[in-house]
């Protein structure tokens, strides 16, 4: 199985990867989370990238790319992989794609976890990170509608999307998503 979980900030990506992650028995990667650790260690991408981290900005999509090839080429990716903030960008999707072609490989399904904007702003306030003050909140906001949103017609129009409602108790979302996934993969 080889997800994308597409999603604005809040709508609960992260708990639903982890989630199906165990339920599918494949791992899960979240570029953000990645990233942090990265910016943590004080590595030379961490160096690179703090700053534009800490305003809520995107990472330029040729770092990410970096990032998601190597990711990809290891070793428990093989039997799959959920995807949790990667892409972001349109030419984020392409390179994912070429990535996926390289290897004669595909998406079996890109799942939209649809969630209202105030009940957005209203779970990512309740959060308390280190980079979620609140004006970063309201970037990330801002930066998903502008360059990620246009995500969900580009895989829609590929007819690659499925919508879930994310505004529903955490377990409910999960099990919408593991029935909308296609009949051969994965437990159910
Ligand atoms: P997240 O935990 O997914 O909300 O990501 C936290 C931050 O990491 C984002 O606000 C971006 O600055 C950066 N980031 C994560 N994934 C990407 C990506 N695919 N493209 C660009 N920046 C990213």
């Amino acid at each position: 199985m080889r997800m994308v979980l597409l999603g604005a900030p809040g709508s609960g990506k992260g708990t639903q990867a982890a989630i199906l992650s165990g339920r599918l028995g494949v791992p899960s990667i979240s570029t953000g989370e990645m990233l942090r650790k990265a910016v943590s260690e004080g590595s030379a991408l961490g160096r690179k990238i703090a700053g534009i981290m800490a305003t809520g900005d995107l990472v330029d999509d040729e770092t990410m790319a970096e990032v998601v090839r190597e990711r990809l080429s290891l070793e428990d990716v093989r039997k799959g992989f959920i995807l949790d903030g990667y892409p972001r960008t349109e030419n984020q999707a392409e390179t994912l794609n070429e990535i996926l072609a390289e290897r004669n490989l595909a998406l079996d399904a890109v799942i939209h976890i649809d969630v209202p904007e105030d009940e957005l702003v209203k779970r990512s306030l309740a959060r308390h990170r280190d980079d979620d003050r609140e004006e970063v909140i309201r970037q990330r906001q801002r930066v998903y509608l502008e360059r990620t949103a246009p995500l969900v017609d580009y895989y829609a129009k590929r007819r690659q999307l499925t919508r879930v409602d994310g505004h529903q108790p955490i377990e409910r979302v999960a099990s919408d998503i593991v029935g909308s996934l296609p009949a051969c993969e994965g437990p159910r």
